[in-house]
């Protein structure tokens, strides 16, 4: 299980195309991940030898893409160590999943109850539990993380009896920082405050054990760890799933309907309602296998060397501000005061490279930074030192020509 990113390279189809008369320099990865050839396989295997709506035919095709539907929930469940199959709800990715926990708890929230998140939150994991707490008349506060991510212990007070939720990320999809999960779960627990964990930016990095974790949900997107768009995941402990309204009711979720009265259908089935995406559940679970089958440690120190690189080498930079940390990350979120960082990301366009510029749906934490925008480059499995020096060398020649 040696692991070469110049070699698992060849993995990735679309990483040999040209963009804009150059190699194409993929350092998006935050946003999305591109898809290796055993994700796309999958899914033409899918359509070509499989296609049927599952669950509900009685015949060779619906049984035989039933087969495979739940099996991929197997293995998907296995990737995060979630002890039942019937813990992972399908969505169309993490923002789903954080929505269906916000709608599917407001029954159980009240007039000054509390939801608290952090600073470093994606909009993702802030607007649901804004609106909830407008619905409801419950206080939304926020747990005020540093951009390093770390807390003072004396916020440990911001956990109390009137903590209802407490929803965070696992790692900032803006500056690349990790919360201090554990910790922070932990304090929530001794509140019995319900936990999310918002892991849409360390699925394709970590191996995520959600029993160990412990807490009671756990969401993230297919897009981001290698899988297709449109499918995320909701996992969540027994008793938490059994206590969501369903945000959405129609077909497959129920169990027997009259026109007075619906019985609703056992977990996970109960939480999905109308036909699935079949295809993106099935890409999902041959992303999972492809990671599986990698040396996931030798990975993530790959993808964080790359990472310590680009730090390195711009630190002593005096025009260039990071905001990442310096190390155990594979995100390099920066900016260059005086220059707009939509002009860097042009100019670096125009040289094939991909990066991202913007707020990165965080305008509260860019506000924290006293930036409106940064410029971030976020490293996969697949990107090579190469890839970083040349970011690095680009980077540097259009601030000197645009500054
Ligand atoms: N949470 C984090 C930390 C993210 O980075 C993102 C996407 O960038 C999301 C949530 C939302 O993911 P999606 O748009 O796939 O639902």
């Amino acid at each position: 299980m040696a692991f070469n990113a110049n070699t698992l390279r060849d993995d990735f189809p679309i990483l040999s195309l040209e963009a804009n008369g150059h190699p194409l320099t993929y350092l998006d990865n935050a946003a999305t991940t591109q898809k290796p050839q055993a994700v796309l396989n999958a899914l033409m295997d899918y359509y070509t030898r499989s296609n049927a709506n599952v669950h509900r035919g009685a015949h060779f095709l619906s049984d035989r893409a039933t087969a495979h539907f739940e099996h991929a929930r197997e293995q998907v469940a296995r990737f995060i160590h979630a002890p039942q199959n019937s813990h992972v709800i399908w969505t169309k990715g993490a923002t789903e999943s954080i929505n269906l926990v916000a709608h599917g708890l407001e029954w159980c929230i009240k007039p000054d109850d509390e939801i608290l998140i952090t600073s470093l939150e994606h909009h993702a994991n802030l607007v649901p539990w804004q609106q909830l707490a407008f619905r409801t008349g419950a206080r939304l506060r926020v747990l005020p993380l540093t951009s390093k991510g770390e807390w003072e212990p004396e916020y440990r007070h911001y956990f109390n009896a009137k903590t209802r939720i407490f929803a965070c990320t696992h790692i900032s999809n803006a500056i690349g920082v990790k919360t201090p999960l554990k910790e922070m779960l932990a304090a929530a627990q001794s509140v019995n405050a319900f936990t999310l964990v918002d892991g849409a930016q360390a699925v394709a990095h970590h191996v995520i054990d959600v029993a160990d974790l412990d807490c009671d949900f756990y969401v993230f997107s297919g897009h981001k760890m290698y899988g297709p768009t449109g499918i995320g995941v909701l996992y969540g402990k027994q008793h938490a799933l059994d206590v969501l309204t369903p945000m959405q009711t129609g077909g497959e979720m129920v169990r027997h309907v009259t026109h007075n009265s619906t019985e609703f259908n056992i977990l996970p089935y109960r939480l999905e309602a109308g036909t699935p995406h079949i295809e993106g559940v099935i890409g999902l679970a041959a992303a999972c296998k492809y990671l599986s089958s990698q040396d996931r440690q030798a990975m993530l120190e790959w993808e964080h060397k790359l990472a310590r690189y680009v730090y390195d080498e711009l630190k002593f930079d005096t025009r260039i501000e990071i905001y990442s940390p310096a190390s155990d990350t594979s995100i390099v979120s920066l900016s260059v005061p005086g220059i707009h960082t939509l002009d860097l990301n042009g100019y670096l366009d125009s040289q094939g490279i991909a990066v991202r510029a913007g707020s990165h749906c965080a305008h509260p934490l860019m506000a924290q930074l006293g930036v409106s925008s940064t410029l971030r480059a976020s490293f996969a499995c697949y990107n090579t030192l190469s890839e970083a020096r040349r970011f690095c060398d680009v980077l540097l020649e259009a601030i000197e020509i645009l500054g």
